[in-house]
């Protein structure tokens, strides 16, 4: 059992230290052990949360779309994780800083289910016991207590993944797997139902729980944006769902990498280079495109029209009624059904303007996209 629990913690660090870069400052005498085990806790967890990132991609590319919602509400608590083992290490004059080029192998769905259950989360019980025991001596309460955050919470994976990895192996569906997943922004506590009454690891409020959506790095990179305005905010999440739901994917997106210094980046951008997903690459790619978009629809002012745009809302009126409009459904009723072309146009000035009931701004936005087609 001691030599099981020897080779588990060897592989554990083998793995946690690869390919990252760690300096440190002068570090607080005091707690030698409990800065080295976060060190290692903090790699494992970035690296767990990488991993799994690519694993929920890997899911979406083969509609398992079950199971991208569960690898990335654990790509979401163990950045939790990470946040919490890096503020503690900053605490004791640890600066730690990260390899944003290390490697990630990514097999069949099935087969990352299978790792992550079999090897990510084997022994994780004898693992954290370990490294518990060895830095209880120094006496660090919130260091322990955050480490027992990322236990129980690895505890809880075991379930979720064997859950799912037991669905898929089922031909038959049985036993299904859920698709929603809710995650503890205080500990990382990762459940398919949000519990009752309190957190059950950090016995905080239930208000901490959010949807863990495969979305949610895009949602937190915006969020974080100070140069967006709440309504630019809101507008890049529209174009993001858009992108991730109806948009065919090409998994052959060279982002330009001067891209990354642009204002244009700067602005509507996700924040530093990480691995990004193919809808990220895509939306990345069309920031252009968006923001001269953006730009010309918040330019139109009613008050302040052409002619031939006068005439345009005047003949939209006769043959549709008075504004506002619902034109996708006044265009299908009077003509039976839109061509592709007026679909993609109507989803892109939804996504930009947030509604679908059009207005004169929209409509003569609308125009002018169909000018330009
Ligand atoms: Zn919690």
């Amino acid at each position: 059992m001691r030599k099981n629990a020897f080779i588990i913690s060897c592989m554990f660090l083998a793995l946690a230290w690869g390919g990252k870069v760690i300096a440190s400052a002068e570090a607080d005498s005091r707690f030698p052990e409990t800065a080295a085990i976060l060190q290692i806790l903090y790699a494992d967890q970035l690296s767990a949360s990488r991993t799994h990132w690519a694993y929920a991609q890997k899911a979406h590319a083969e509609n398992h779309f079950d199971i991208e919602c569960l690898f990335s509400a654990l790509a979401a608590s163990e950045s939790v994780h990470v946040d919490n083992f890096q503020k503690l290490l900053s605490d004791l004059g640890v600066e730690v800083e990260d390899d944003p080029e290390s490697e990630i192998s990514v097999s069949s769905t099935k087969f990352n289910l299978k790792i992550t259950l079999n090897i990510d989360l084997a022994g994780i019980d004898q693992k954290y016991l370990l490294l518990i025991e060895k830095i209880k001596p120094e006496g660090h309460e919130s260091a322990i207590g955050n480490i027992t955050y990322a236990w129980q919470a690895a505890q809880q994976y075991r379930e979720l993944v064997n859950q799912a990895y037991s669905a898929l192996k089922s031909f038959l569906g049985l036993g299904k797997s859920p698709d929603e997943f809710f995650v503890c922004w205080i500990c990382g506590s990762t459940v398919a139902d949000i519990p009752r009454e309190q957190c059950p690891i950090c016995k905080g409020p239930i208000s901490n729980y959010e949807e863990a959506t495969p979305k949610w790095r895009f949602y937190d990179a915006i969020n974080d944006n100070e140069l967006l305005t709440d309504e630019e905010k809101a507008c890049a999440k529209r174009i993001f769902d858009l992108i991730y739901y109806h948009q065919e994917k090409d998994s052959d997106i060279a982002i330009d990498r001067n891209i990354f210094d642009s204002d244009l980046y700067k602005k509507w951008g996700l924040g530093p280079k990480r691995e990004f997903s193919i809808e990220e690459q895509i939306y990345i790619m069309g920031l252009l495109d968006m923001a001269a978009m953006w730009e010309e629809y918040n330019s139109i002012n009613p008050d302040d029209l052409d002619e031939s745009q006068k005439q345009y809302l005047e003949e939209m009126r006769e043959k549709y009624g008075p504004g506002p409009l619902n034109l996708r459904e006044e265009i299908r009723k009077k003509e039976g059904k839109l061509s592709e072309a007026q679909e993609a146009v109507l989803d892109l000035i939804e996504a930009l303007c947030g509604h679908e009931e059009f207005g004169d701004v929209e409509l003569i936005f609308f125009a002018a996209r169909q000018a330009k087609q």
